[in-house]
């Protein structure tokens, strides 16, 4: 039989501020070691569906009132956000989140703040052999180019030494050429370093070019899922998700 997938989100709905139903009966599954694409339109809830994997719900007056997360086997839902990073499994925030007034360095630093090991010194290193414009930046963090913020923010994650990775948006606010260059750093990292990677996007078509399988969902739930290839060339999905071009 295939192994169970190291993510499982099984029929959940969330509410936020106990009355407002955003996720109503979603269910998802993550295999080991691929690239996941949660695809939709603005406020179908893929960035609610992350923030109930992350625990991040928790902050925002949300709840998940029904369903179950399972990670490697054991249901998660209703852990702190902290606990769940421990468990390995780090969310790289919409909008990236650095700290403006600390250094690159030291924003890597904090990323391993879970970890007890004494290789964060040489995970700096790797960070810095992908991202080596991390490298020159010795200034605050707050003056880093929106592209070069996006880098720090994986580099963060890559720190943590996640076994799971939840992106939020890696192409928001970045050039074309530039949603390239990340696009094909994550690509790297999830062949590299085997980190699995959900990936919550609205550009679909970058999207769906480094992802091994999809989901499209649209107000709180999946309403088509399909390998990236499948969907990549699916008529409805040409038609409301890839646009022209
Ligand atoms: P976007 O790409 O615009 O972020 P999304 O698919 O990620 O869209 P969500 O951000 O998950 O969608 O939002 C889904 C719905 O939940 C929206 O209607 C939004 O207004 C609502 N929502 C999100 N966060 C909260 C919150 N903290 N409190 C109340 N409602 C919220």
């Amino acid at each position: 039989e295939t192994a169970p997938p190291l993510l499982s989100v099984d029929n959940i709905e969330v509410v936020y501020n106990d009355v407002i139903l955003v996720l109503r009966g979603l269910s998802l599954k993550v295999p080991k070691g691929q690239i996941v694409a949660l695809l939709g339109s603005n406020g179908a809830g893929k960035s609610t569906t992350l923030k109930a994997i992350s625990g991040l719900l928790r902050t925002e007056d949300g709840e998940i009132t029904r369903g179950d997360v399972t990670f490697m086997g054991e249901r998660i839902n209703g852990i702190e956000p902290d606990r769940i990073v421990r468990r390995g499994i780090f969310q790289v925030m919409e909008g990236r989140r650095i700290i403006a007034d600390m250094t690159c360095l030291e924003n890597l630093r904090l990323g391993a703040y879970t970890r007890r090991d004494n290789e964060v010194k040489s995970d700096i290193e790797r960070v810095y052999e992908y991202f080596p414009r991390l490298k020159e930046r010795t200034g605050l963090a707050g003056y880093l180019s929106g592209g070069e913020q996006q880098m720090l923010a994986i580099g963060r994650a890559i720190m943590s030494r996640p076994k799971l990775i939840l992106m939020d948006e890696p192409s928001m606010g970045l050039s074309p050429l530039l949603v390239k260059e990340v696009f094909s750093i994550i690509k790297k990292l999830n062949q590299d370093l085997g980190v699995t990677i959900l990936l919550v996007e609205q550009n679909a078509r970058v999207a769906l070019s480094v992802a091994d399988y999809g989901y499209i969902m649209e107000q709180g739930k999946i309403v088509l899922d399909g390998s990236a290839e499948m969907l990549a060339t699916n008529e409805d999905v040409k038609e409301f998700y890839l646009g022209q071009g």
